[in-house]
């Protein structure tokens, strides 16, 4: 397994690689490795030749008060993880690296974006698409593997490449659960041993909106409100958004159609939670 810095040496590597007409698999990640990172890994490594990991806390994509000083970072634990994977490159970029002054050029997201998360991060989307669109350069994939935890991101990351025509096929991968449910994150590590037990409501309530839907309700408010009533009973987190949209557009919908998305952000003491289901007009899961 390489272990890359520089990002001019890591384009010499992958560009040789293409030369030589080998599939590489992309994984970009912010590193400190769970489950769900996993599964994007073996998934790559099931479908490509080359495997890159890349671990990049992106300055970019935190906005003022967000906790890009508190993320949790653990080198020597991911590069175990990677090498157990076979993964074949781990890029890992310091800041520097990445932005050595100050961007002349940002990307800006004008579709898909001001809602859920979005909207209460206001050019968190920007940040996403601009140094994925530096990392799809660097790397050269012929697909990137990204998480519907952050269906969001992929519905964005879509639009990325279909508008700027890059050349890489975007692979969702679902979402990895503990038991009781809660998706993993690494952000998982600051709640409280309380937070721990209440966030599995955040799943329960989504899935108990997606089975009205699925026994007829059509009203989208009433859906919202039980979801928002059964996080407050459960948990002591505050609710930041619970939207019910039509996806991977994002736009609202007045009754249940099409493929739609059930997500919600939920803040706790010291992380953020979000979660979601995308399913059917029959509420039927995608
Ligand atoms: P992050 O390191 O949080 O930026 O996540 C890197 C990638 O892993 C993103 O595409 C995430 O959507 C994905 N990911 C994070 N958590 C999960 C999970 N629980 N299940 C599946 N994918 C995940």
């Amino acid at each position: 397994m390489k272990i890359i810095e520089s990002p001019e040496e890591l384009q010499k590597v992958t560009s040789n690689y293409r030369v030589q007409g080998k599939k590489i698999g992309f994984v970009p990640t912010m590193g400190f490795l769970h489950e769900g990172h996993e599964q994007l890994i073996r998934q790559a490594k099931q479908q490509n030749e080359i495997v890159v990991l890349s671990i990049f806390v992106n300055p970019l994509q935190f906005g003022e008060g967000e906790d890009l000083n508190h993320y949790p970072r653990d080198e020597e634990h991911d590069k175990e993880v990677a090498r157990k994977l076979g993964v074949d490159i781990i890029f890992f970029p310091t800041v520097k690296n990445m932005y050595p002054t100050e961007p002349a050029i940002k990307l800006t997201v004008t579709k898909r974006t001001n809602v859920l998360c979005g909207k209460s991060r206001p050019g968190h989307f920007g940040g996403v698409v601009t140094v994925l669109a530096k990392l799809f350069h660097l790397c050269q994939p012929s697909s990137a593997y990204f998480g519907m935890k952050d269906a969001q991101q992929v519905a964005v990351v879509e639009a990325l490449v279909n508008d700027l025509n890059f050349p890489v096929e975007i692979v969702p991968v679902p979402t990895v659960r503990e038991p009781d449910g809660l998706a993993k994150s690494s952000r998982n590590v600051n709640l409280s041993p309380q937070e721990r037990e209440e966030a599995s409501a955040i799943l329960k309530a989504l899935q108990s909106g997606r089975k009205m839907i699925q026994d007829g309700e059509t009203g989208i408010e009433n859906v919202k409100t039980a979801v928002n009533t059964f996080i407050e009973n459960n948990t002591h987190g505050k609710i930041d958004y619970i939207e019910l949209l039509s996806y991977p557009s994002l736009e609202p919908v007045d009754k249940p159609m099409g493929q739609m998305i059930l997500a919600t952000a939920v803040k706790f003491e010291r992380a953020r939670l979000i979660d979601n289901l995308v399913f059917d007009s029959n509420g039927e899961i995608i």
